[in-house]
C-alpha cells in the first residue's frame, strides 16, 4: 500500500498555492478543466468578507500555468481592494482562461466556463475583462445567472468604460485640488498613454476642460483617429516619460511605473486607468513620493467599471454608477489626507483604508 512518505513532490510544485508569492490568504482557488471544449480556467476568491467575490474573466496566451496562477492570485487581491476602498458591498475575485482570444473562443467553451462559475453557488460572480467580451458573457449566461458585464439588450451595463474615464477623471481633478488648490484642468499638460476604450473617453473629458492634451499609442490607426477628433498632440512611444507635462495618465498597461521610468518623469502628478501601475508597490510607490509627484491609486480611481457592473446586481442604472463613481473625488482626497498625516504612500494608505473596512466589517 502507497504510504504518504512515498509520494514525492516535486520542488517545482510543493509550494504552488499556499506557498506561492502571490498568495494572500486566498479563500479558495479552482482549476477547472474540461477536455471537450479545451477549457483550462483558474477562478480565485481572494476574500468574501463584504460580500460574493466580483472580478472579470481574463483571456490571455500565458507562457505557463504558473503564470496564470500568479496573475489571477494578484489580480484577485486587488479586487478585494478595489472593492472595499468604493464602499461597495462585494469581496474580492478574478478568473483567467488560458487561450488565444483570437483562435480559441467557442460557444461552448463558455458555457462550460459558466458551469463551474455556477457550480461556486454565487461566491464568484464573473464579467468581462482583457480578452473577453460583452457577447462572451451571453454564452456564459447559459449556464450561470452569477455574470454581469452583459449588453444593455438583457439589462446589463454594457461596455463599462465610460464610467471608468469618469472616476480616473475625478480622481485627477482630486489630484489637482491637492496639488494647486483648484481642481481646474484648463491650461494642465495632460498626457494620456493608450486611447482604447478608456482612454479616448478621458481624452474628451479633460479637453472639454481646456486641457492640452498629449496622447500617445501603439495603434498608430486609433491614435490618428482621437488626435484628429480631439485635436491631441501625439507623442511617440518612447518619448512620453520625458515629456513636459502636469499629469501623466498611464490607461494602457501595468507596471510602467518602474525605475527607470520613474527617473524621467516630470510631471506632478500620476493619475491614470491602467491596473497595477507599480511594477513594485513598495519599492516605487516610496520612489514617486520621494521625487513629490502626486500618485493617485489606480485601484481606487479606475473603480468605476466595478461600479458600473456591480449597478447591474440591483438593477443597472447608468446614472446612479455615474453618481457613485463621483465619490471617488473625496475618496482621494482621503487617501491623500491619510498619506500625509501617517507619513505613508498614498498607494499604502489606500490599501489601509481598505483593509480597515474589511476588518470592521468581520466584527
Ligand atoms: P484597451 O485595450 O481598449 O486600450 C488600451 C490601449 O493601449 C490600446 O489602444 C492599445 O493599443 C494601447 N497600448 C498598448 N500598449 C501600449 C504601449 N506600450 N504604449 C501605448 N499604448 C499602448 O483597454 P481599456 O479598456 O481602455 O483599458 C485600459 C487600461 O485600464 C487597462 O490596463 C485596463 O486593465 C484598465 N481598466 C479598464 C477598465 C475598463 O472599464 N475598460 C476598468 C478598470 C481598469
Amino acid at each position: 500500500m502507497l504510504e504518504v512518505k512515498d509520494l514525492k513532490v516535486s520542488a517545482k510544485t510543493e509550494n504552488l498555492v499556499w506557498g506561492h508569492d502571490s498568495f494572500s490568504d486566498h479563500e479558495q482557488v479552482v482549476f477547472c478543466y474540461d477536455k471537450a471544449t479545451r477549457l483550462k480556467a483558474i477562478i480565485a476568491i481572494h476574500n468574501t468578507t463584504l460580500g460574493p467575490s466580483l472580478g472579470g474573466t481574463r483571456m490571455w496566451t500565458y507562457k505557463s500555468e504558473a503564470e496564470a496562477l500568479n496573475d489571477v492570485l494578484r489580480l484577485s487581491r486587488g479586487m478585494t481592494y478595489k472593492a472595499a476602498i468604493s464602499g461597495l458591498k462585494l469581496g474580492g475575485g478574478k478568473a483567467v482562461i488560458i487561450g488565444d482570444s483570437r483562435k480559441d473562443k467557442s460557444e461552448a467553451l463558455f458555457r462550460k466556463y459558466g458551469e463551474f462559475v455556477e457550480s461556486l453557488g454565487g461566491r464568484y460572480i464573473t464579467a468581462e475583462d482583457v480578452g473577453t467580451s460583452t457577447a462572451d458573457m451571453v454564452y456564459v449566461r447559459e449556464s450561470t445567472k452569477h455574470v454581469t458585464g452583459l449588453p444593455e439588450s438583457m439589462g446589463g451595463g454594457g461596455d463599462p468604460s465610460p464610467v471608468t474615464a469618469y472616476g480616473v477623471f475625478m480622481g485627477m481633478k482630486a489630484s489637482a485640488k491637492e496639488t494647486w488648490g483648484n481642481d481646474s484642468l484648463s491650461g494642465k499638460k495632460i498626457m494620456i498613454q493608450g486611447v482604447g476604450h478608456v482612454g479616448e473617453y478621458l481624452v474628451k473629458m479633460v479637453q472639454d476642460e481646456g486641457a492640452k492634451v498629449y496622447i500617445s499609442d501603439i495603434n498608430q490607426e486609433q491614435l490618428a483617429v482621437v488626435a484628429k477628433q480631439f485635436n491631441a498632440e501625439i507623442i511617440s512611444p518612447d518619448a512620453v516619460y520625458d515629456l513636459d507635462m502636469d499629469i501623466y495618465a498611464p490607461c494602457a498597461l501595468g507596471a510602467t511605473l518602474n525605475t527607470e521610468n520613474i527617473s524621467r518623469l516630470k510631471c506632478s502628478i500620476i493619475a491614470g486607468s491602467a491596473n497595477n501601475q507599480l511594477a513594485d508597490e513598495g519599492v516605487h510607490g516610496r520612489m514617486i513620493t520621494e521625487k513629490g509627484i502626486l500618485y493617485a491609486p489606480d485601484f481606487l480611481i479606475n473603480a468605476g467599471g466595478l461600479i458600473n457592473v456591480y449597478s447591474e446586481l440591483k438593477g443597472y442604472n447608468h446614472q446612479q454608477a455615474l453618481d457613485q463613481s463621483k465619490h471617488i473625488y473625496d475618496t482621494t482626497l482621503e487617501i491623500f489626507r491619510k498619506a500625509k498625516t501617517e507619513n505613508i504612500t498614498t498607494a499604502s494608505a489606500a490599501i489601509k483604508i481598505a483593509e480597515e473596512r474589511i476588518a470592521a466589517a468581520k466584527k
